[in-house]
């Protein structure tokens, strides 16, 4: 992957279209080097097959533009799309998302609107992202077992439809949303905050702030 990362850089350059038979040329005798070349899209290339790019032929693909430099060891390391995420990693992906799963904002342990005998457990989860320029990264998200188990494995999170949500949203809400988005958080009240620090309590305990709240 390092040799085809360099190989695109300096024989292929940014912007220019290459074949499966130059792979094969500059990479005799390396097995499946077309498929190295395209894991490097996990690592932040932007590389176009024919099918997303009008004016490539079938057996061609464009270079677009350089991603994570895979010949840096540490660098490739950080990035690599196997790697486990350290409990401090996880914590604070957890903590960025509120404590809430990013698909249906249901807060850990708090039961489902539609099935009371289910709460939700929440877990940090790797998934590939879309960026508005084609190109494709991993990326941590929270989500719940149950969003996790109706997400294909296949799901990816989209940036482009983010920024076309946002687009249709009404003028009220819009500002609304770039205040969030320089706070680098949503308006929570003080009520959400005591639900989820309720929430996140072990049953016992919950027990005992619910007869707290009544004896009032
Ligand atoms: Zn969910």
């Amino acid at each position: 992957m390092v040799r085809g990362a360099l190989w695109l850089i300096q024989e292929v350059g940014e912007g220019n279209i290459f074949t499966k038979e130059q792979v094969r040329r500059a990479f005799p005798g390396v097995s499946q080097a077309d498929r190295r070349i395209r894991d490097l899209r996990k690592y932040g290339w932007n590389i176009l097959p024919s099918n997303s790019d009008v004016t490539l032929h079938a057996d061609e693909q464009r270079f677009v533009k350089a991603g994570v430099p895979v010949w840096d060891n540490a660098a490739r390391h950080a990035a690599s799309p196997d790697k486990l995420p350290s409990a401090a990693e996880k914590q604070a992906v957890m903590e960025q998302a509120d404590h809430m799963c990013v698909v249906c904002g249901i807060s850990g342990g708090e039961a489902y609107a539609d099935d009371s005998n289910q709460t939700a457990v929440l877990f940090v989860s790797r998934r590939p992202m879309l960026m508005p320029d084609g190109a494709e990264v991993t990326t941590l998200t929270v989500e719940c077992r149950r969003c996790h188990a109706g997400r294909s494995s296949t799901y990816k999170i989209d940036v482009g439809d983010v920024i076309e949500s946002i687009a249709m949203l009404e003028l009220d809400d819009l500002r609304r949303l770039r205040r969030w988005m320089i706070r680098g958080r949503k308006e929570v009240s003080a009520l959400d905050r005591v639900w989820s620090a309720y929430l996140r309590l072990p049953a016992a305990a919950q027990e005992a702030v619910r007869s707290a709240v009544e004896d009032s």
